[in-house]
C-alpha cells in the first residue's frame, strides 16, 4: 500500500499532491514481470492514476489513463477506482532499449515514444464518461501530462514522476508530485514555487532519500508553509472477476466462441492487467451462451 498526500501552502493558493508509490510500482512489476523501462514507462503512469484518483467523488467512478506514443512499448493503460485500487497494463512488457549513456538514464521517451497521445477517461458510472485528450509531448509520461493539465485546466501546473529500478530489476524507489495553481495566484506565489522546485532533486532519487512525502514538504516546499488535508491510501489491485471475464468471453461473439469449443473443448481467459487465469469448460460456455440468448 503506497499513501497519497493532499496538501495546500498557507495562501491556499497551490495545491500540492505527493505519492511515495513505491510499494504499489514493486507490486506492479511483480504481477507483470515487465522490462527495466517498462517499469520505468508504466510505473509512472501508474504513479500519475493513484494522484488523479483524487478527482473520484463517487463509489463507482473510476479513472482510466491511456497512452499511446509510436514508440515499442505500445499501449500503455492505468486504471484508479473509488477504492484507491488501481491496475496497469502494457502492451509490449517485456521489450526493453539501451539507456541514455551519459548519465545512465532510462530512455522512457523513446520506449513510449513522443508521436501520439494521452487521454484521460473519467467513468462516471452512468451515462457517457468524460474523455479527455492531448497529443504526447515527449513521451516521458510527466511532461506530457503537465502539457494536458495545462490545456484543459489553464493553470500552471507542475508534474513531475520518477522510478528508480534496481539491478535486480525491482522498483528501489518510485514516486509522483503533481502541484496546480488554483484561480487567484499571484506571481510572487509562482516565484516562491519556482524557486523551490529548483532546488529539488530528480523525483526518483528524491524519494529513494526521503521515503515520507511529509518530509519533503517540510525541506523542499518550507517556503511555502504547506499544510496537509488528507492522506489517502492507494493500492495496486485488480478487480477482475468471473462475472466480468464472461462478458468478455461472450463479446467475441458465439460464432467464435463455437469454433473454440470444436477444437479445444474448454476456454482460458487470462485477465490482461493481473494475469488471472479463468477456465471455462465446454458445458460451462453452453450454459453461458444459453443465458446470454434469453
Ligand atoms: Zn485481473
Amino acid at each position: 500500500m503506497s499513501k497519497l498526500y493532499r496538501a495546500i501552502n498557507k495562501n491556499e493558493t497551490i495545491r500540492f499532491f505527493i505519492i511515495n508509490s513505491t510499494e504499489i510500482i514493486e507490486e506492479m512489476r511483480r504481477t507483470h514481470n515487465t522490462s527495466t523501462t517498462a517499469t520505468a514507462a508504466l510505473g509512472r503512469l501508474t504513479t500519475m492514476a493513484a494522484i488523479m484518483g483524487s478527482d473520484i467523488k463517487n463509489e463507482k467512478e473510476k479513472i482510466i489513463l491511456k497512452v499511446k506514443g509510436d514508440g515499442p512499448s505500445g499501449m500503455l493503460i492505468s486504471e484508479i477506482n473509488s477504492k484507491g485500487n488501481i491496475k496497469s497494463y502494457i502492451q509490449n512488457l517485456q521489450v526493453d532499449i539501451p539507456s541514455i549513456v551519459e548519465n545512465n538514464k532510462l530512455d522512457v521517451g523513446s520506449f513510449v515514444g513522443k508521436n501520439g497521445a494521452l487521454a484521460v477517461i473519467h467513468d462516471f458510472g452512468f451515462g457517457e464518461p468524460y474523455t479527455g485528450q492531448t497529443s504526447l509531448v515527449s513521451g516521458e509520461i510527466a511532461e506530457d501530462f503537465a502539457n494536458y493539465f495545462y490545456q484543459s485546466d489553464q493553470l500552471p501546473t507542475v508534474v513531475t514522476l520518477g522510478v528508480l529500478v534496481d539491478t535486480d530489476y525491482s522498483v528501489k524507489s518510485a514516486g509522483g508530485i503533481f502541484i496546480q495553481a488554483l484561480p487567484g495566484y499571484t506571481d510572487e506565489d509562482i516565484d516562491i514555487l519556482e524557486k523551490c522546485i529548483n532546488n529539488l532533486p530528480p523525483v526518483s532519487s528524491l524519494f529513494n532519500k526521503y521515503e515520507s512525502p511529509e518530509e519533503i514538504l517540510k525541506i523542499f516546499f518550507k517556503e511555502m508553509e504547506v499544510e496537509i488535508l488528507e492522506i489517502e491510501d492507494r493500492i495496486y489491485k485488480c478487480d477482475c472477476n468471473r462475472d466480468r471475464i464472461e462478458k468478455a468471453l461472450l463479446s467475441i461473439g458465439e460464432e467464435e466462441i463455437n469454433k473454440i469449443i470444436e477444437e479445444d473443448h474448454q476456454i482460458e481467459l487470462t485477465c490482461s492487467y493481473c494475469n488471472k487465469k479463468y477456465n471455462f469448460t465446454e458445458e460451462e460456455i453452453k450454459d453461458l451462451l444459453e443465458k446470454a440468448r434469453i
